[in-house]
C-alpha cells in the first residue's frame, strides 16, 4: 500500500482537447513518458473519444460524468512543482465547458474537501514557475471559480 500523503491543493486542468476520457489520457501520458494518467480525476464532457467529436455523436449521458484517473494515495503528475501535496482534475475540453461538468467539478472539489479540509483550490496557470512555458491552463478564472464554491 502507498503511505498517505500530505494533500493541501487541488489544481484544475483542461485537456485542451475537444474530446476524451480517463482511458485516451492514459495513452496520452503513457506516449509522454509517464508511467500512467497524470490526474487523479477527469470530468468528461460527453465526447469521449475522437469519433464522437468528429461526427457530432455527443454520448451526453457522459457529459460531467467523473473519471477516476491516478488512485488519489500516488503523487500524480499534472503540474510541475507542486505534485508531491497535490490531486490533479481534468476537465475534457479546450476554453468551454457545459454546465454539468461545472456542477460535478463543484461537487468532486466539495468532496476532496471533506477529506482535506483546508486545501487550496488552483488553475494551472497560478501555479507556473520560472522556466515553465506560458500556460492559461484550465482557462476557467480561478477567481470566479472559488468565489463560487464557498
Ligand atoms: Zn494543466
Amino acid at each position: 500500500m502507498p503511505r498517505s500523503r500530505l494533500i493541501d491543493l487541488i489544481v484544475v486542468h483542461c485537456s485542451d482537447s475537444d474530446y476524451g476520457n480517463a482511458v485516451l489520457i492514459d495513452r496520452w501520458h503513457r506516449a509522454r513518458g509517464w508511467r500512467s494518467i497524470g490526474y487523479h480525476y477527469v470530468i468528461l464532457n460527453g465526447y469521449p473519444d475522437e469519433d464522437s467529436s468528429r461526427l457530432h455523436r455527443p454520448q451526453f449521458w457522459l457529459d460531467g460524468f467523473i473519471e477516476a484517473g491516478r488512485q488519489v494515495e500516488r503523487i500524480g503528475a499534472h503540474v510541475r512543482g507542486w505534485n508531491h501535496n497535490s490531486i490533479g482534475i481534468c476537465m475534457i475540453g479546450r476554453n468551454q465547458f457545459t454546465q454539468l461538468q461545472f456542477e460535478a467539478l463543484q461537487k468532486l472539489i466539495a468532496d476532496i474537501r471533506r477529506s482535506h479540509r483546508d486545501a487550496r483550490l488552483c488553475g494551472h496557470y497560478e501555479l507556473l514557475r520560472p522556466g515553465d512555458p506560458p500556460k492559461t491552463c484550465p482557462n476557467i478564472d480561478m477567481e470566479w471559480l472559488r468565489g463560487l464554491m464557498v
